[in-house]
């Protein structure tokens, strides 16, 4: 299976993450989202990281702000059984060893690890999550849940599409009118050279969010590749393939 890191939270030798690619033979770090073919997926991602099928987490992703807490109860969900749950794209945990994944091609995987308090947080973040604030929801729970102090957590970005990639209309204005000020929204949307039709960087956007609610600059982390350009990652605007994802996941080691 080829995939990358978040470097600087491998770094810390308290948790594993993965974002698979593509090889250029074959298509392995491809999710067939829901398809044939997944289950052989998730059990070289066991293998790769030393666990069972049902230490593997997973939330449905509706593009909700919802954040749930995860135990190795949960673990498992749609890979062995359906999900008891839906209605979150995100979600916390303070267990070792138990995989957290969403699955995107485009949107934004957001990475959260506080490593005083060792809890880690998997985000699934589109348009819509990012402009309801789906990342501060889930340091929030962090806090809220575990005692984490924003200024200790650190956040990372996986592969997603970019501000210079992603045209999008008008109409998506004023949904992020809700929770970013007119400066702030400035500093994401930048007119396109069509009519109506703006470039939106959702990973600005997501900086902006989680810096005003107390994490430092120095600790989140712009992701290092862009999925509609960069031909290792699976890109829906691309491909228009329905169910190819790229997978991205954190544990606890
Ligand atoms: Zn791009």
């Amino acid at each position: 299976m080829n995939y990358s890191t978040i470097i600087n939270f491998d770094q810390t030798d308290l948790v594993r993450t993965i974002c698979t690619q593509k090889s250029a033979d074959q298509n392995d770090g491809v999710w067939k989202y829901g398809e044939e073919g997944a289950l052989q997926n998730y059990e070289a991602l066991a293998k790769l990281f030393g666990i069972s099928l049902s230490d593997i987490v997973h939330v449905k992703q509706t593009h909700t702000a919802a954040v749930r807490i995860v135990t190795r109860e949960d673990g498992g969900e749609e890979i062995l059984r359906p999900e008891s749950v839906s209605g979150f794209d995100g979600m916390i945990t303070n267990e070792k060893r138990l995989l957290l994944c969403t699955l995107q091609a485009d949107c934004v995987p957001v990475f959260l690890l506080d490593p005083v308090q060792q809890v880690i947080g998997m985000v699934h973040s589109g348009w819509k999550g990012t402009a309801n604030q789906i990342s501060v929801n889930a340091v929030r729970r962090m806090q809220k849940e575990f005692g984490c102090r924003p200024s200790d957590i650190l956040a990372a970005m996986g592969p997603c599409i970019c501000g210079d990639c992603y045209e999008v209309g008008e109409d998506l204005l004023d949904p992020f009118a809700v929770y970013y000020s007119e400066e702030e929204r400035s500093c994401f949307f930048r007119k396109g050279e069509k009519k109506g039709k703006y470039y939106l960087d959702l990973p600005e956007a997501i900086r902006i969010a989680l810096q005003r609610d107390g994490l430092k600059e120095e600790n989140i982390t712009k992701p290092f590749s862009c999925t509609l350009h960069d031909d290792l990652f699976a890109s829906y605007r691309k491909e228009k393939d329905p169910v190819a994802r790229m997978l991205t996941g954190i544990m606890l080691v």
